[in-house]
């Protein structure tokens, strides 16, 4: 496979981390080039150990991408992210700039209302571009995700530990909380795609190529 360049658009600090850090972690070992964009990174007025959300939120995602081998992209934005003009454009452009062979967003039936925001904005980007592979990913599928039915599979078995010590970066989102809900899907998914560990997503284009690294045919 030819070098790619993977973007993935979580709506928080740890989102791209939990749903594709196996993925990342794949892409990443396999030569080609991971990049994490992040929606929202806090709250209004809110801290974390005595510091501003913000900053907390936005070190442990860089902590987290390092270790993934990932570079990190932060559109800054409060919690509730609107979909309107501005951030229609905004993300368009930003995904545009990245110049991405595959794009993988939330899926946007969510109860989480930025993370629906983020798979609306990724899904009208790439309708404007079709320009690259398109992708959705769940996490905390039952919580957050509903309904979600994957079209392909993503063998991360072998890159587990590693995406673990990503969320663990997370230490204000009681990350072994957030690592027990995933486990129970990597095993899951794990199960449907007969491998040990897997990460589930939904691909949207119908395009030639954009094949995920570690794809379970
Ligand atoms: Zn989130």
């Amino acid at each position: 496979m030819n070098p790619q360049k993977l973007l993935v658009f979580g709506g928080h600090p740890d989102d791209p981390e939990s749903s594709c850090g196996g993925l990342i972690a794949n892409a990443v070992a396999a030569g080609h080039t991971a990049h994490c964009l992040y929606g929202t990174n806090h709250r209004v007025g809110y801290t974390y150990f005595g510091r501003p959300e913000k900053e907390v939120r936005s070190a442990e995602a860089v902590a987290a991408c390092k270790i993934l081998g990932a570079t990190w992209e932060f559109l800054d934005y409060p919690e509730h992210l609107e979909v309107n003009p501005e951030t229609r454009r905004r993300v368009a452009d930003v995904i545009a700039a990245y110049a991405p062979h595959i794009v993988v967003a939330h899926w946007p039936v969510d109860t989480h209302p930025d993370h629906r925001s983020v798979g609306i904005l990724a899904f009208e980007a790439y309708l404007l571009h079709r320009s690259y592979a398109f992708y959705f990913f769940e996490v905390m599928t039952g919580r957050q995700s509903i309904r979600f039915t994957p079209s392909h599979y993503v063998d991360i078995s072998a890159v587990a530990e590693t995406k673990r010590a990503a969320v663990m970066c997370h230490l204000s989102q009681t990350p072994d909380a957030i690592w027990v809900d995933h486990e129970i899907m990597h095993r899951f998914r794990g199960r449907e795609c007969d491998v040990e560990r897997a990460e589930a997503y939904l691909r949207v284009d119908r395009e030639p190529g954009g094949l995920l690294p570690g794809m379970v045919f």
